[in-house]
């Protein structure tokens, strides 16, 4: 069996997730502060976090929903300064208009399209991420076969749901297909526990936690064929 399918997680894996988070917040405030007077002025930063757990912890069935939490907060945020249900909704789906269109101007890894587009041309490309980005948003989106959210599957990476997702889409067997992702627990157990082979995406030189390590480790993209390269010479 050869390797025919490589899955991405995205975050931290083909961009640097936090200018895109920090812009989008701002956006989604700034938004507030215009339309809605009132609303989130009393939030700094660490306010505003605890609100959000607050949230989450009245939520719990939307955790792996990240579109529609988000949603629900701005709502909870308007009701709170005393807007009507009906403005509360339909502020909520503004804000996250703006936040979503920020958090999709991610700036991919300089090395990134290059890997992907040689890639493309041996293997069936998927995007497996718990966040609310979208690839084909972004200038790799021409190279990738399919890509699943974890709001769009109902559950988050570990999660197998995720990767049987991926299972399904390409019609590869587990061994034939090499997840990469920067999250030991997400991305690296998760994608093991089904059976699929595995590349630590580790740009920030993390210390790796314990438990079985990943089939190799990269800090940078341009490692990326030769990791897959490896790991197919590698197979029995
Ligand atoms: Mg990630």
């Amino acid at each position: 069996m050869s390797i025919e399918v490589i899955t991405f997680d995205l975050d931290n894996t083909l961009w640097d997730v936090d200018p895109a988070l920090l812009r989008a917040e701002q956006a989604q405030r700034d938004w507030l502060l215009q339309h809605r007077p009132g609303a989130i002025e009393r939030y700094d930063h660490k306010r505003l976090w605890e609100f959000k757990q607050s949230v989450w912890k009245r939520h719990p069935h939307l955790a792996h929903h990240v579109s529609q939490m988000r949603i629900q907060m701005l709502y909870e945020l308007q009701v709170a300064a005393g807007y009507d249900e009906a403005s509360a909704r339909e502020g909520a789906e503004l804000a996250f208009d703006v936040f979503l269109q920020e958090r999709h101007q991610v700036v991919l890894y300089e090395e990134a399209l290059g890997v992907l587009r040689s890639l493309s041309r041996r293997y069936t490309l998927g995007a497996l991420t718990n966040g609310n980005a979208d690839i084909y948003k972004t200038d790799a989106g021409e190279y990738f076969d399919f890509a699943f959210l974890a709001e769009d599957i109902g559950a988050g990476k570990p999660h197998p749901d995720m990767f049987h997702a991926a299972l399904e889409q390409s019609g590869a067997e587990p061994g034939q297909i090499v997840h990469v992702g920067d999250n030991p627990e997400h991305d690296i157990q998760g994608a093991r526990g089904v059976g699929m082979r595995t590349v630590w995406m580790n740009s920030q030189g993390e210390e790796w936690p314990g438990g079985e390590r990943a089939d190799r480790e990269i800090d940078n993209l341009l490692q990326l064929p030769e990791a897959i390269a490896s790991i197919v010479a590698s197979r029995p």
